[in-house]
């Protein structure tokens, strides 16, 4: 067995209700914080609840609720510039990925001065790099999916170049994440299905990446599990508890996973499509993940087998070539159950765009694409972005 490290900084509040108690987890942090967040998720009233915990401890909130999907790395700058006398302690992030990785960035800007764009990281290597100054991030995950609660990631896009990547710094690990799967309740069905998809995505990534290992390896395994017996349900029937709360410690163990191994091929193709089309991160995970199945389940026969036995895969006895096999099979099946099968083309993206996309995939993708099992050339990938097209 290889030799790992394990370092998780984040401390994990998980279970129904535990968003009370954002307060007495926060107060040792300062007395005044920055609240980041959605306008869909202030007006579900979950800004002002946490701001009144907050406030019953003494600590006072500002707030700034404008984050949008696939956020903007200028949108980041220009936050931060305008909140810099602000005299802020902590960033509490409120929502799905988008907005924890918006608190992020904000906690770097606030106390670093470059571009947010400069601290990206791209095959291992960024312009700037944040330091022990970054603010304190607390999290309250809106979603099951991303697992930005665990993560040392902020993704994000930049318009000017129509690029969509991540930092990749411990100091942006949460200091406290708070994970309460009722908050998940009123995510729709499409939404539900599509952050489902990309806690798979992230599980499956990182157990056959290059820099698995035995905890990740758990972490993945178990995460797989639990999406492949509970997605369907939270889908079906969102109000269902229990299977939002297995779907939300799916997200979490995978984003443990990620955090630990990194993803692979279907983001390093995922987040161009984002990038250059504003797609909905698990949607382009969606259209990736089968794709990449099938172009890999023969690299590691044993890996793909083990991830089809966690999928439910039984037809007797398979040998470990069928059972690989079939773990393809077993992703396609639960994406028809949960009725996400998109292409491209459903977005609007064309056979003449695939030349840009497959270089960025190759290109400031680079990290997730060397951590695949097989390093894809340029014209493969293009043959899989034509296959999803
Ligand atoms: P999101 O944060 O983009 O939210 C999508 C929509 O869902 C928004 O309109 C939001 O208002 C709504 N929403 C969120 N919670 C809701 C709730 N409880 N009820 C109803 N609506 C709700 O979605 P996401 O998939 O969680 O995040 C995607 C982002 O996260 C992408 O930018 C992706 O690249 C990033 N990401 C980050 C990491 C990381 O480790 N930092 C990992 C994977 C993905």
């Amino acid at each position: 067995m290889k030799g790992f490290e394990f370092w998780l900084p984040t401390r994990i509040v998980f279970g129904v209700g535990e968003v009370s108690r954002i307060g007495e987890l926060a107060v040792s942090l300062g007395k005044r914080a920055l609240i980041v967040s959605d306008k869909h998720l202030k007006e579900l009233g979950l800004v002002e609840r946490v701001e009144g915990r907050l406030r019953e401890k003494g600590v006072e909130a500002i707030e700034f609720s404008e984050v949008t999907p696939n956020p903007l790395s200028t949108m980041i700058n220009d936050t931060a510039s305008a909140m810099a006398g602000e005299g802020i302690d902590f960033v509490v992030g409120i929502g799905g990925g988008s907005s924890i990785d918006f608190a992020k960035g904000l906690a770097i800007r606030l106390t670093h001065e470059d571009d947010i764009w400069n601290y990206i990281d791209v095959g291992g290597k960024s312009v700037s790099r944040a330091t022990s100054r970054t603010l304190p991030i607390v999290v309250v995950v809106t979603t099951a999916g991303t697992g930005s609660e665990v993560t040392p990631f902020a993704v994000m896009t930049n318009p000017e170049v129509s690029e969509k990547c991540g930092i990749v710094n411990e100091n942006i690990f949460p200091r406290v994440s708070i994970v309460d799967p009722e908050l998940t309740l009123s995510v729709p069905p499409r939404l539900t299905a599509s952050t489902g998809i990309d806690a798979l995505s992230h599980a499956i990534e990182s157990f056959i990446n290059r820099q698995t290992h035995g905890y990740s390896e758990m972490a993945s395994l178990q995460a797989i599990r639990l999406v492949s017996q509970n997605l369907p349900t939270a889908v079906a029937d969102g109000r269902n508890l229990e299977a939002r709360s297995r779907m939300a410690w799916a997200a979490t163990l995978a984003g443990i996973a990620i955090s630990h191994a990194n993803t692979t091929l279907v983001h390093a193709m995922g987040h161009p499509i984002s990038g250059r089309f504003d797609v909905g991160h698990g949607e382009a995970m969606s259209m990736g993940l089968p794709a990449m199945m099938r172009h890999s389940w023969m690299l590691d026969m044993e890996k793909f087998a083990r991830i089809g036995e966690a999928m439910g895969v039984d037809v007797g006895r398979p040998s470990v070539k069928e059972a690989a096999k079939k773990s393809v099979e077993a992703v396609e099946e639960l994406l028809d159950e949960v009725d996400l099968r998109a292409r491209m083309s459903d977005y609007g993206i064309r056979e003449s765009d695939i030349d840009d996309l497959a270089r960025d995939a190759t290109g400031y993708m680079v990290g997730c694409l060397e951590s695949h099992p097989y390093r894809f050339s340029l014209e493969e990938v293009k043959e899989i972005y034509r296959e999803i097209l």
